[in-house]
């Protein structure tokens, strides 16, 4: 087992202690974990979150190198960090992350039209079909990101917090757009990842099976596999259903990252 994408304290929302998180996981018996951070770099565009602090990008990627090599004869750490994609903070994302050595870097959208999809005031101004819309407009739009990134992150996050009475993004909707999207990620040789943060979702994970199963029909293979846990008791979590559901789609490997190069591991 491994797990591409995990958070600890130098994340704003999560208070996991860095160590005790790759502890759990020698516990567990997994090879590989990537410890990535919040990198909120679009927020700094958006003056209304102001409050939410900003990670220290010295001290986390200081802090998970040197775990990395404290732990190297136990674990694979891979040191990692999770960007909000959002265009404005392309330049500020391409101007930092080069000074950094970095094993896993996760594109992910987080807010979408300057504004925060985890909140009902998204969604109460558009309709379902809008909503989900430019989500999907801004996923594309993250693909073309100029920065070195490796994965698209939790493609479907925009359900999660979704306040209608069938939150389903079902992929008849969009097809031309997600199809766009499933092109786009397979011909930059990017990864699709496998989120298991899916509780109230009805998903085993994001994408959806449909999406996933779209993806593999295209030609897609480079998968990875996060549980975006916040506290170690999520790590790795639906790990088993998740292979199960990926070996019955046609998928023989996910994939870990080491330095940006993908490394395939067997399901
Ligand atoms: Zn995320
Ligand atoms: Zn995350």
């Amino acid at each position: 087992m491994f797990d591409t994408h995990t958070h600890c304290m130098h994340s704003h929302d999560s208070r996991q202690n860095p160590k005790e998180l790759i502890e759990k996981a020698i516990k567990m018996g997994l090879e590989y974990i990537a410890i990535t951070d919040h990198y909120d770099g679009e927020l700094t565009f958006l003056p209304e979150f102001d409050y939410i602090p900003q990670i220290d990008l010295d001290r986390h990627f200081k802090e998970i190198a040197e775990l990395k090599e404290q732990y190297k004869d136990k674990i694979e750490v891979g040191v990692g960090i999770e960007c909000g994609y959002m265009k404005e903070a392309e330049k500020l994302y391409l101007d930092t992350l080069k000074n950094y050595d970095i094993d896993m870097t996760i594109n992910s959208i987080h807010t979408i039209e300057y504004e925060d999809c985890y909140l009902p005031s998204y969604f109460e101004k558009r309709t379902k079909y809008q909503a989900y819309l430019v989500y999907l407009q801004a996923v594309r739009e993250s693909i073309d990101a100029p920065y070195h990134y490796d994965s698209i992150g939790h493609i479907g996050y925009v359900i999660r917090k979704s306040i209608y009475d069938d939150i389903s993004l079902n992929y008849s909707d969009y097809s031309d757009l997600i199809d766009d999207i499933l092109k786009n990620i397979i011909s930059k040789g990017k990864a699709l990842e496998i989120n298991t943060h899916s509780e109230g979702t009805g998903l085993d994970f994001l994408p959806s099976v449909e999406i996933t199963k779209r993806y593999k029909e295209l030609g897609g293979e480079l998968l990875t596999f996060g549980s975006d846990a916040h506290k170690f008791e999520h790590l790795c979590r639906g790990y088993d259903k998740s292979c199960e559901v990926l070996k019955s789609l046609g998928f023989k490997y996910l994939f870990k990252y080491l330095n940006h190069k993908p490394i395939a591991v067997k399901i």
